[in-house]
């Protein structure tokens, strides 16, 4: 059933610094829509003083904001979550657009996710935990004291805009940190108009949003000596960069990098249902996810069947634009990324032992689509095995034992997401803790809940987004020690 366009929202491009909306004085950024191609707006990017300005606000923000109660925090952050909801029709239209993302999957997954986020911080803000005070040495009580860290540079990939916004500025905030947000140059529109809900409800200066790219506003962002911390959600090549810049100043760092979701599928499996979860949780945000259930490895009983069964399910999947409230596949954000999608699939047709089951080819007319896919046949050290894609191509790998699937699962650069497919909730659990990532899923894929962690380990970094975990991530361990 195709739904009618509805009318588009309004656009908002001005950066909130120190209170007020600015254009970017820098160079413009055109903003697509990656269902048509088209433009939709174009955003100034932050100039060198406006960043200066941006930074300086957030600093002299933070001693009034860091020695605001716990529950006056948590009020601003209740308030916010509570103006998401009112506008989450605004929200989620401004997010489709900007991303080429099913409407109703922004407006129903990602939006009461977002507005969780906010509400599990404004009461985490008040329920920090940590160490009894104690006279560990006779006649000096000591005590544990969690503060915020100063000024937190966060920066935000282009897959979920808001949820990023939500996962960096909730925990900053709410342990007292003042925050300076750059979205990605590519889809900064959702966080601008946060912005405007952001500048009724916090002091000046404890939120800024800058605009801009990486190499131009970021870095700058990064290198700044007032900025204290540093939290990014992108490439590993990106994270890199940061802690280049970290070496000098000895900053914080909070990563969150890329990934290559192991996916092992035992022959005791439902297969129906894993079928179902990998045609949901590998093409979700058209594989556009740093927790894709992408790298699949099939026990040799069932590899056949699951492959053939896979195909049909992916050949099945629908791609369309946004406001058709059947697509469950949308566009890949720009035409640079569909090509780069397109010539991993093109490199591993020409290998000749691979086959494509399903997909494999740009789809033709306006906007960035590419078909869902699935790769058949691969080997461990095949590219398409252990290079992140970021895209709607799963590969599936045929593996004899429990050994050697835990081996290649472990094989791999990235340690941020996994799952195990098996009815034997034993052998599930032995294995899962065998596998070096942040996460494992046993007989699902993707799931998040604002009460547990989302990290990595190993190239896919350390920060931990969302729980009790994050705060402690936004705040430093002091010791303070009296004599008595
Ligand atoms: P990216 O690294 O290109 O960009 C991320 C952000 O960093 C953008 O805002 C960009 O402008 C900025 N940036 C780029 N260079 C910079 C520099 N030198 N200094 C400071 N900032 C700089 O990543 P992307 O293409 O926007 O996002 C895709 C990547 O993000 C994928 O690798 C994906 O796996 C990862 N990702 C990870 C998670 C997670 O939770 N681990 C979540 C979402 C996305």
């Amino acid at each position: 059933m195709n739904q009618k366009a509805p009318k588009p929202p309004l656009l908002h491009t001005e950066m909130l610094i120190d209170g007020e909306f600015v254009a970017g004085e820098g160079q413009v950024e055109e903003i697509l829509n990656p269902a048509t191609g088209q433009t939709i707006a174009g955003v100034g990017e932050a100039s060198p003083e406006q960043i200066e300005r941006a930074v300086a606000a957030a600093h002299e923000a933070f001693d009034p904001w860091s020695e605001a109660t716990p529950a006056a925090r948590a009020g601003m952050l209740l308030a916010l979550a509570d103006a998401i909801e009112a506008n989450a029709e605004e929200f989620a239209r401004i997010e489709s657009m900007n991303c080429g993302k099913p409407y109703v999957r922004a407006l129903e997954d990602e939006i009461p996710a977002i507005v969780d986020c906010y509400r599990f911080f404004a009461g985490a803000a008040r329920c920090m935990h940590g160490a009894a005070a104690n006279e560990y040495l006779p006649d000096h009580t000591s005590m544990i004291r969690r503060d915020p860290v100063g000024v937190v540079a966060s920066i935000a990939p282009w897959n979920y805009p808001l949820m990023m916004a939500a996962w960096k500025l909730a925990p900053a905030l709410a342990a007292g940190n003042t925050v300076v947000i750059k979205p990605s140059e590519q889809t900064p529109l959702t966080t601008l108009r946060l912005a405007r809900i952001m500048a009724e409800i916090f002091p000046r200066g404890v939120v800024n949003v800058v605009c801009g790219r990486g190499e131009s506003v970021g870095q700058p962002l990064v290198e700044h000596p007032r900025v204290r911390m540093v939290s990014m959600t992108g490439d590993v090549a990106t994270g890199h960069k940061i802690l280049q810049a970290a070496a000098r100043t000895l900053m914080r760092t909070h990563l969150e990098l890329g990934g290559k979701a192991p996916v092992i599928v035992f022959d005791d499996a439902d297969l129906a249902e894993v079928v179902e979860g990998i045609k949901v949780f590998g093409y979700y945000n058209a594989g556009q996810d740093c927790t894709a259930a992408c790298r699949v490895y099939a026990s040799d009983k069932v590899y056949e069947r699951f492959v053939a069964d896979l195909s049909g399910a992916v050949a099945a999947i629908r791609v369309g634009g946004q406001d058709d409230a059947e697509t469950e596949c949308g566009p890949l954000i720009t035409e640079r990324q569909r090509s780069r999608v397109a010539s991993f699939v093109e490199r591993a047709a020409s290998a000749g032992h691979m086959q494509i089951t399903a997909g494999g080819k740009v789809r033709s007319g306006a906007g960035f689509f590419y078909q869902p896919t699935v790769i058949a046949g691969a080997l461990q050290d095949d590219e398409i095995v252990r290079r992140e894609v970021f895209g709607p191509v799963v590969s599936v790998t045929r593996v004899s034992d429990t050994e050697q699937a835990i081996a290649w699962a472990n094989d791999s650069d990235y340690g941020l997401a996994s799952s195990v497919w098996t009815k034997d909730i034993g052998k599930a659990l032995r294995v899962a803790k065998k596998l070096q990532y942040g996460c494992t899923w046993i007989n699902t894929h993707f799931m998040l809940a604002n009460e547990m962690p989302h990290g990595g380990m190993k190239s896919s970094g350390y920060g931990k987004d969302m729980s009790m975990y994050a705060l402690e991530d936004y705040t430093a361990v002091r010791h303070v020690m009296a004599k008595l």
